[in-house]
Order: C-alpha cells, then structure tokens, then sequence
C-alpha cells in the first residue's frame, strides 16, 4: 500500500523534525522530567500544529488521517512530545474548531496554529471513567457564570493557555450525565490554579496537572457545549467528539510500537550470542514475527476508523474504540517484547525501548481505559450494532 504524495511529504516532514530535534535529547526529557520545551519550539518551527486548523485561521486545514501521520512519526521518537500534537490537533482547538462560536473560533484557532497548547479537563480525583460523578459544576453570575471545578490528570495544564473544563449547568442532577456541558476557560483568567503535578512512570516529557478553579467567570462566548439539565445531549456531543482524541491515542501508539519493533530488528542483526545473531535464531524470528502481525492489524483498523471520518468529520466510536483497543494493546505486547529481545540492555534506561513501553503504557488509561472501549464495544455488538464492512450482519435479536 503507498501513500499519497502529500501523505508522504507530510510523514518525511515529521520524521525529520523527529529524528533530527526530538530523538537526540527524549531520553533526558524522560530522565529530568523536564517539559519537552525544545520539542516544542521545534514543532512550531516546522509548522507542525498548523495540520488540523482551518486554513481561515492559520492552518492547513486537514483531517483525522494527516493528523495521524504526525503522531505517528513524532511518537516513534518520543511519545511526550507527540502528545504536544495530540492537544492540539484531537484536543480543544478540533472541538472549538466544530462545535465553538464564531467568537471563541476567532479568538482561540489562530493560537492553536501558531502552537500554543491547550488542555482538557474532565477527570476529577472522584470521577474517571465514571465521568458522571463529576462534581464541576457553573454557578449563575449576571449574563454568565462562575466555575467551581477541581480537574485532576489534566495533560499539558500547567503549560496550556486554555482548557476546555466539562462540567455540570445550573439544574443538572448529580451523579446522572444531565446538564454536563463544557467551558473553554483561558488558564491566565483570576481564580485558576496550578495545585500540582503528578510524578508518573512514563510519558515524563509532557506533565499532567491539577487545575483548580475558584470562581472562574464564564461568559456566555466561553460556552463550548451547554449542558440541559432535562438530558444528557450535551455529554453525547462531547464523548462522540472524543473519538478524534482516541484515534490519535491509537497512533502514537502504533508510532512508539514500530520504533521500538525497528530497533529490537536492528539490535538482532548486530548482537551475537555465542556463535551467532539473535536474528538467527528462530524462536526470536517469530517474536518478530508476532510483534509485526500484531502491529500491522491495529494499525488496519485505525486506517478504517481514520477513513471513515472523511475530510472534516469525526471518527466513528464502534470503529475509533475497537482501533483504540487494538492499538494499545498492540503497542503493550510489541514494546514489551522489544525489551525482552535486547535482553539485560532492553531493560537498561540507556536505550530507548524500555522509554517507549513506559510512555504506552499510559495512553491505555488516558482517552478512556481498555476496559471502559471494550465496554463500548461489547455493548454496542449485542445491542445490535456492527462495525463498518461488508463481511457483518446485525445479529439476530
Ligand atoms: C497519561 C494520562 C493522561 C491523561 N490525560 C488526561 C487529560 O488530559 N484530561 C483528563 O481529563 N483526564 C486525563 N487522564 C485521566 C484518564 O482519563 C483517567 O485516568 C481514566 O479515565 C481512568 O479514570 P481513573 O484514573 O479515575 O480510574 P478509575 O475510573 O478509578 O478506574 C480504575 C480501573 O477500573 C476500570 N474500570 C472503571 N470502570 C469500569 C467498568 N465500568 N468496567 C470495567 N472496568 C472499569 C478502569 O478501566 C481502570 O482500569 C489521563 C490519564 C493518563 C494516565
């Protein structure tokens, strides 16, 4: 299968900004847990953030597929700083992108295609992938409001400009999905916080924060999706939006596994136990050769998802959950593996396959668990539901 010439053009643009102003300094990121400043700037002068945003604003003005591409390529060399891309290309600018006001699309694009990073906010220290418990709620306040929110695990959020906070409208039920609706807040506004970081086990290049808002005002302009407290409309809108999120979950992924599965590959042709090359020996070729079908299956099924999104739509959640599944998991086994073909070394921090299976290891908890898709998935099949293709048929009821 070959790419579109532009495909290809965009994917050598970010393997060089990659390998060339990424790859050489990932492993100090990972071992100060300093923010991937660097990465940043070499981001922004690349133009790499422009991809998604509409050309009216600065951008480029492609979809979910181009944005996959430079996740990819980025994640190959560093996960951390892929997710730089991540915030913007599947995280609030997408959403204001689709779904904001005139005003707020005005005021916040030209920011994102200039990479500027914006966070989201949805977990709370009581409410991950129950995200109905959440406790955020807006307080009436003239033509407006004021938030009260205290938002956990928030990627990007003690660097971010704005954060898109999902929370309860005056009237919403507690502990139901009715009335949750989100905000875009701009993090320099009074009564925003940073109360923390949290110290992880991988992905230490791009910190998550504890964000706390006291009396944040909230005009009406700052709405993103306003949440009825007669249903859960608002809740549907912003998970269906997610889906972007989940496919560029599934490609840094799939990014981090392949560097890792190409360095296991290099190391074997070079290593030799006794009289001969780990690549000589046939119990390793089939880990290759598992690692490679593994990676290649998920990598199908994200392609479909990617593909049924369309120019300027949205990837659907059946598809986006299995790839999202597929890819983290793929990832897991590959990046595992990785490590156990390098032996010793494999597990030293001095290369790079034990970094890439850190970082993945997160991206199956953030976006929405493993186990909170194969919820989804499992649901949606016996409810009736199949996935894109012409070899199903709706179960019999
Ligand atoms: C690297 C990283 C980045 C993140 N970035 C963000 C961000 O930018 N913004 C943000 O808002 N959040 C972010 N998160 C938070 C993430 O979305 C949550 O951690 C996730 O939704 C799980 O919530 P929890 O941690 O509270 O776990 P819990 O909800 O307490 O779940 C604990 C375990 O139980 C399982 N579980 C829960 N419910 C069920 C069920 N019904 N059936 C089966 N299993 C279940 C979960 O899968 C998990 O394994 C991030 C997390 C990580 C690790």
């Amino acid at each position: 299968m070959s790419e579109s010439e532009d495909h290809a053009a965009l994917r050598k643009l970010a393997r060089d900004v990659a390998e060339r102003d990424i790859a050489p300094f990932a492993a100090g990121w990972d071992e100060t847990e300093e923010f991937a400043e660097a990465s940043l700037e070499a981001l922004r002068r690349a133009d790499l953030f422009t991809v998604t945003v509409a050309e009216e604003f600065g951008g480029m003005g492609m979809g979910d597929v181009e944005a996959a591409i430079v996740l990819e390529e980025i994640a190959r060399a560093d996960v951390s700083s892929a997710i730089l891309c991540q915030l913007v290309f599947n995280g609030p600018p997408r959403a204001i992108e689709h779904l904001g006001n005139e005003t707020m699309r005005r005021n916040w694009l030209p920011k994102a295609a200039a990479g500027e990073l914006f966070c989201i906010g949805i977990t709370e220290p009581d409410a991950g992938s129950a995200a109905t418990t959440m406790r955020a709620h807006l307080v009436p306040d003239g033509d407006g409001w004021r938030l009260e929110a205290y938002k956990n695990y928030v990627t990007g959020g003690h660097r971010a400009v704005a954060c898109l906070v999902w929370c309860r409208f005056p009237g919403s039920e507690a502990g139901t999905g009715k009335g949750i609706g989100a905000v875009l807040v701009d993090l320099a506004a009074d009564g925003v916080s940073v109360a923390g970081t949290h110290r992880k086990m991988g992905l230490r290049g791009c910190t998550e924060a504890e964000l706390a808002f006291d009396g944040v005002r909230v005009a009406p302009e700052d709405v993103l999706v306003a949440g009825d407290p007669a249903d859960n409309s608002g809740l549907k809108t912003l998970l269906a939006h997610i889906n972007h999120e989940r496919c560029g979950n599934a490609a840094m992924c799939l990014g981090a596994a392949q560097g890792a599965l190409e360095y296991a590959i290099a190391y074997m042709q070079e290593r030799t136990v006794g009289t001969k090359k780990l690549a000589e020996l046939q119990g390793l070729q089939w880990k290759i050769a598992d690692m490679a079908v593994e990676l290649e299956g998920a990598r199908l099924l994200l392609d479909r998802a990617l593909q049924l999104a369309g120019p300027g739509g949205t990837p659907p959640p059946l598809e986006s959950a299995m790839a999202k599944i597929a890819c983290n998991l793929a990832a897991k086994k590959v990046c595992d593996e990785a490590i156990q073909l390098l032996g010793g070394y494999g597990y030293s921090r001095e290369y790079p396959v034990e970094r890439a299976y850190r970082d993945i290891r997160g991206l199956s908890i953030g976006a929405g668990t493993v186990e909170i898709q194969r919820n989804f998935v499992g649901t949606s099949l016996l409810a009736g539901k199949v996935p894109a293709g012409p070899w199903w048929k709706a179960p019999r009821r």
